[in-house]
């Protein structure tokens, strides 16, 4: 996942509108803001080492070292007054009453892999909660559960899963360094959603300090909000301190493979065929597709390149048979298949050579960064080969291994689970899921519009191709191209519906219904955060 361009609205107004506010109020309240933090906190001694502010040495690495996009990571980016990292519960409510009685905003940021900055930006003065110290993870092997705190990994919690036993997993993202509190919120999904749909699927209790700096669980938040959390996008409701998880049977083996096919391989055909099979494969098979232009070709020369890349929940044997029988176009032969246990194929799906150790998955800054700007879509119908090859020309217009897509099948568990049983609403009659990509690692910020720019007009060749009335797009790949909330002042219902009947189709509405009751004076909120009826 990668993306790009710091965008004039997230520039320009920092420029000229924040920095006057951050002088007069760092003038006038930090001592009030630290005191108000030891006064609300259980082991208040603790409380000045949990809070770095400009003046701290540390305060860049500690700010800087999840953020994912290297877009945001710059001089010019808004920067908070005060990074809270809390260690129980008390400093999260503290941190919470506090920021309401300063007129601070607050950012929560567990994992930091927010496409827009989200987590770590605003334009107003803010404070980000970060909850890397909120790791904990207990696994029930035997009830086939876990609680896993909010700033913990997906590639912590499958390592712990994994130490327990070899045979139960968990159906959340590809990418192990994502944070469970933000990649959970807005659904969370990886190489089992065909067989278990979402990582939020599969949430049965949560811990959440809301805008009162009151800890509710399942029972005492009530199923509106249980319901809304799952799905609705992270930094709307309160701040997730854990979630309870159902752990999900895989086998003791299973096999991987990654076949590629160039143009020249018949790729088209093969990517035309994929849409047709690649929903209605059993359960225990996803073959997702990585899309790119690189120099494969004959003698090196440009060309389009798909990656089929597989894990079955079975052995070679069963695989081979189910692959001759619904996908004999792709040629699956026993030499392109690797045997290995669940635990093993998420260090592969991680991108990791075969024989990476385990631990890789609880090293958080694993991930390679780069500058990227992304975007999403859902397939209804079979895009026609036409259209296959007006996407590649397209891409052969942008700069060689730049832009990518990855597509993701659905059906399965995915089409079986009804569209409003968690927000999450893009389930029966999606064929696939398009990320589309636009990554580069060379020239910085300054290269930063073109590539924006090639990605924005790629995507409204797209439009003819894919989901419409609402365009439908994934809130964990935020995107604010697709529309925002006023950051200043009110928020309003007609403005968020833009945005939020993309991300979530009918289910807005209740989204907003459960805000207005539970966040009325919008203190959690950003630029695509639900909005109360009333603001
Ligand atoms: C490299 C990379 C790989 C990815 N791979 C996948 C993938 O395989 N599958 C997939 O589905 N998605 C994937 N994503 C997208 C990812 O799911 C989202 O970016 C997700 O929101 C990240 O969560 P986070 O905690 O890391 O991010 P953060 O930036 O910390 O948070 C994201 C949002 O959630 C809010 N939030 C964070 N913590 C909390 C909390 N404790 N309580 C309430 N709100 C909170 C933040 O305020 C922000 O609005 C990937 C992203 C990247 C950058």
């Amino acid at each position: 996942m990668k993306m790009a361009n710091f965008t004039l609205h997230h520039l320009l107004p920092c420029l000229l509108f924040f920095a006057a506010p951050l002088v007069a109020f760092a003038a006038s309240t930090p001592d009030d803001f630290l005191q108000c933090l030891s006064l609300h906190s259980v082991n208040a001694f603790a409380i000045s080492k949990l809070v770095y502010t400009p003046m701290n040495s540390s305060y860049s690495s500690v700010l800087d070292i999840t953020i994912q996009n290297l877009r945001f990571l710059t001089p010019f980016a808004p920067k908070p007054i005060y990074i809270v990292t809390p260690l129980n519960v008390s400093h999260v409510q503290a941190a919470i009453l506090c920021s309401r009685r300063y007129g601070l905003q607050m950012r929560t940021r567990s994992g930091g892999h927010d496409y827009e900055g989200l987590s770590y930006l605003s334009e107003v003065p803010f404070v980000i909660l970060d909850m890397v110290n909120f790791r904990l993870i207990s696994v029930d092997a035997e009830d086939k559960t876990a609680w896993v705190q909010s700033g913990a990994t997906a590639g912590e919690l499958y390592y712990r899963i994994a130490e327990k036993s070899k045979t139960l997993g968990f159906p959340a993202g590809l990418c192990p360094t994502v944070g469970v509190g933000g990649h959970f919120s807005g659904g969370g999904y990886g190489t089992l959603l065909r067989k278990y749909g979402l990582a939020a699927d599969n949430v049965i209790d949560a811990q959440l300090v809301d805008a009162q700096g009151r800890l509710l669980d399942r029972e005492s938040m009530g199923e509106d909000l249980f319901w809304a959390i799952r799905g609705g996008g992270g930094g709307s409701f309160g701040v997730v301190v854990s979630w309870k998880v159902k752990v999900v049977p895989v086998p003791s083996i299973v096999t991987v493979f990654t076949i590629l096919r160039t143009l020249e391989q018949n790729a088209t055909k093969l990517v035309h065929q994929w849409q047709l099979v690649a929903n209605k494969l059993p359960n225990d098979l996803f073959i997702r597709l990585i899309l790119q232009s690189n120099n494969s070709g004959p003698n090196g020369t440009r060309t389009m390149q798909a990656s089929f890349n597989t894990l079955y929940l079975g052995g070679v044997d069963s695989l081979l048979e189910v692959t001759r029988s619904s996908f004999p176009e792709l040629n699956v032969t026993r030499q392109d298949c690797t045997e290995m246990s669940w635990i093993e194929s998420a260090v592969y799906f991680a991108g990791f050579p075969r024989g990476t150790p385990l631990e890789i998955l609880l090293n958080r800054s694993s991930n390679t960064k780069t500058f990227f700007k992304n975007k999403s879509d859902y397939v209804r119908e079979s895009i026609p080969e036409s259209g296959l090859e007006g996407m590649w020309e397209r891409f052969f217009e942008e700069d060689e291994g730049v832009a990518q897509m990855i597509w993701n099948p659905y059906g399965g568990k995915m089409a079986e689970i009804p569209e409003s049983a968690i927000p999450f609403p893009h389930r029966a009659g999606v064929l696939y899921k398009i990320q589309h990509i636009t990554a580069w690692t060379t020239g910085g910020n300054e290269v930063a519009p073109k590539h924006v720019s090639w990605i924005r007009s790629f995507y409204s060749y797209m439009a003819q191709y894919v989901s419409k009335s609402p365009r439908e797009a994934y809130i964990n790949y935020r995107d604010l191209d697709i529309g925002m909330n006023n950051v200043i002042g009110s928020t309003s219902y007609k403005q968020a519906s833009v945005w939020g009947k993309k991300y979530f189709k009918k289910n807005f509405d209740r989204l907003v219904r459960v805000k207005t009751v539970v966040d009325p004076e919008n203190f959690f909120r950003h630029e695509q955060s639900i909005p109360p009826f009333s603001s």
